[in-house]
């Protein structure tokens, strides 16, 4: 079963849920999504095991073999590369590797060239396998690296993806094929909107859904009327608490120091099976 666990917005809580969640089922694959900022380790501390490099084939061109016809520019769907009557120019940045350009290219001018977008790294800790991906300082792609640690996914077993805060491209490709995907929101405006936000996310993408709410006796009581309204069950509430506050600032699991959190996630993760299992016999 695959759980993604996501936010309409950052500062949520999201990556404290997810790890929490693994380290009290203490087996899963753990795959932390979230390549701008990658945090879980930081509450899982995984051994790293292995290191591997992602990497994009660039489009070099040989001058002297080009005629500048422009069908390279025109095939390229992302508008990286601009035909002039003496040169192409090629924006590394917005390039996606496709190869269409040198597919499409009659004079076989096109070379490409391997670029770096950022690193995996692999380990374990105790029961839970570890991934995270880190994409490289200044690099705008991070659907490529998440795109390769969803590949490294087990088939079988629970696996649990922390997805990046917000609804752009790179939570879209982290969240889609999941079974069932958790949003951790806050009962505050800001939270209802981005939580919103989110659902229509999942409901496009037709994911069945589950909340958790944190800091849950802060705020007001629109993203419970919200949820009700939805029909989108509100799994787990964990209050605001100056104990959970201190452990997350130090980067220890909940479900170490407060034993009742560890049966709290173990609930959660068995109301989610039940969800997955009676979708699936529906
Ligand atoms: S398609 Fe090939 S020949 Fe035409 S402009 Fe592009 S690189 Fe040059
Ligand atoms: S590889 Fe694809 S995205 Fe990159 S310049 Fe060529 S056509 Fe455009």
């Amino acid at each position: 079963m695959i759980i993604s666990v996501a936010s309409g917005k950052g500062g949520t809580g999201k990556t404290t849920i997810a790890t929490n969640m693994a380290l009290a089922l203490e087996r899963a694959q753990f795959i932390d999504c979230d390549v701008e900022e990658p945090n879980a380790h930081l509450f899982l501390k995984p051994q790293i095991e292995k290191k591997m490099s992602v990497t994009i084939l660039i489009p070099r061109i040989d001058e002297d073999k080009c005629t500048h016809c422009g069908r390279c520019a025109e095939a390229c769907e992302f508008n990286a590369m601009v035909v002039f009557p003496q040169t192409v120019l090629v924006f590394d940045e917005l390039c996606h590797g496709c190869g269409v350009c040198s597919y499409v290219c009659p004079e076989e001018a096109i070379t490409e060239e391997e670029k770096e977008l950022g690193v995996i790294e692999t380990g374990r800790r105790d029961g839970i396998e570890f991934i995270h991906g880190r994409l490289n300082v200044g690099e705008p792609m991070a659907t490529p690296i998440i795109r390769m640690e969803k590949s490294l996914r087990k088939k079988d077993g629970t696996v649990i993806l922390d997805a990046p805060p917000g609804t752009s491209c790179p939570v879209i490709e982290t969240v889609k094929g999941s079974d069932f995907c958790l949003l951790v929101t806050e009962p505050t405006p800001f939270g209802l909107n981005d939580l919103m936000l989110a659902v229509g996310m999942l409901k496009k993408l037709t994911i069945s859904m589950g909340i958790v709410i944190n800091r849950a006796d802060v705020g007001d009581e629109e993203v419970y009327g919200y949820c009700r309204r939805e029909g989108i069950p509100i799994l787990l509430e964990i209050p605001m608490d100056h104990r959970i506050a201190h452990l997350c600032s130090e980067g220890i699991p909940l479900v170490g120091e407060l034993p009742e959190y560890r049966d709290k996630f173990i609930d959660l993760f068995a109301q989610i099976k039940e969800i997955v299992k009676e979708k699936g016999s529906s």
